[in-house]
């Protein structure tokens, strides 16, 4: 892939029936092939004549492959983009229970299965530390969008995090470019102290989802490592900033027209409405003609506008069940993925004097 684009990785689930005769995934470690067949019976023969099948060529094909390496291929250059002043975003796409949250947050149960979020501010800290001739900034905040509801999940006020949330609101101003207004921003030294923080928005993401009965992957979630950074051999006022930003998107599953009601219904056509604004920006990014793209139909594009494509490393995970029942929905997520590619970066460093 050239530099500029976005990078696109498939992570596959490792599953006990992992449907080797639907999903193929090529030795060039970049192809994965799927072939849609209800009846699997004729799947040879369909396979002849590539009827019902599709071909996706992206960056990787994460498959049986530790959290360390995922980090290393799909985070570890946007970290240090970050550093330099290049905004970051990295993003987890798919359907519930695919491994989005293994992948961005990793599991508790051990130390090998931290995710992407733990190990970006292990490194981001251990850079700090080591780029002596520079001094660095770095604060960070955890903002959830539930049914177009801005949530801080850091909120200083005590009590249920979702209380204090009202009067955010995505905005934008020359110089500073797009932020959340509201949005509590917390200076942190050392990588314990980001890691307490990150502990404590998955705790207020979770007592929420509970006490206003919330199902939690039904929000987007961004982490976001606001990073500012002084030269001391450089004797005028210049400094940098930058934004790296974690994001967990809601399950994108579509829920069948029959069955959901109520609540579920709701929130299925917020995150509908939502990811397919996101690919509606995307694909307006992509299509270079176009001088509009429609960031502010919804909060997440908007509060994405300046992390999705133009000056910014793009990197985003689709997360696939390996599984036949789910073929429908990798189908899906893998579309979306092969759309997402298309995007051009064109990363820059942000540079500021001071006043
Ligand atoms: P999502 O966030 O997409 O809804 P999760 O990350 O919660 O999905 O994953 C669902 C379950 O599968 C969790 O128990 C998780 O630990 C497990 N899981 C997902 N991906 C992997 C993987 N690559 N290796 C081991 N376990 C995984």
């Amino acid at each position: 892939a050239h530099s500029g684009d976005v990078a696109v990785f498939v992570r596959i689930r490792p599953t006990a029936n992992f449907a080797q005769d639907l999903i193929e995934c090529l030795p060039d470690g970049q192809t994965v092939n799927i072939y849609h067949r209800r009846d699997s019976r004729k799947l040879q023969d369909s396979r002849k004549t590539r009827q019902g099948s599709w071909s996706f060529r992206l960056e990787g094909v994460l498959q049986d492959v530790s959290q360390e390496e995922v980090y290393s291929r799909v985070c570890q250059r946007v970290v240090q983009g970050a550093l330099e002043g290049y905004n970051g975003t990295v993003m987890c796409f798919g359907q519930t229970g695919a491994g989005k949250t293994y992948t961005m947050t990793g599991s508790t149960e051990s130390y090998k299965q931290r995710g992407i979020i733990p190990r970006a501010l292990q490194e981001a800290f251990r850079e700090v530390e080591k780029r002596a001739e520079h001094s660095f900034s770095v604060h960070l905040s955890y903002l959830e969008i539930y049914n177009e509801t801005l949530v801080d999940l850091l909120s200083p006020l005590q009590g249920l995090p979702h209380l204090s949330s009202r009067g955010m609101v995505v905005t934008e101003e020359p110089g500073r470019g797009v932020y959340v207004r509201g949005l509590s921003l917390h200076p942190v030294h050392s990588e314990e102290e980001a890691l307490n923080l990150l502990f404590e928005g998955e705790m207020n993401r979770i007592i929420g989802s509970h006490a206003l009965n919330r199902n939690s992957s039904r929000s987007h979630c961004i982490f976001t490592l606001h990073i500012e950074s002084h030269s001391w051999t450089v004797s005028d006022a210049k400094y940098v900033t930058s934004k790296l930003n974690l994001v967990d998107l809601a399950g994108s599953e579509r829920l069948g027209k029959t069955g959901s009601e109520g609540q579920m219904l709701k929130e299925a056509t917020y995150i509908n409405k939502s990811l397919s604004f996101l690919e509606q920006a995307i694909l307006a990014l992509a299509d270079r003609g176009r001088d509009h793209v429609p960031f502010r139909q919804s909060k997440l594009t908007h509060a994405l506008k300046d992390s999705l494509g133009g000056n910014c490393n793009t990197v985003l995970v689709a997360n696939i069940y390996g599984e036949a029942a789910q073929i429908d929905e990798t189908l899906s997520t893998l579309r979306f993925a092969n759309r997402m590619k298309c995007v051009r970066t064109d990363p820059a460093i942000n540079e500021h004097m001071d006043p």
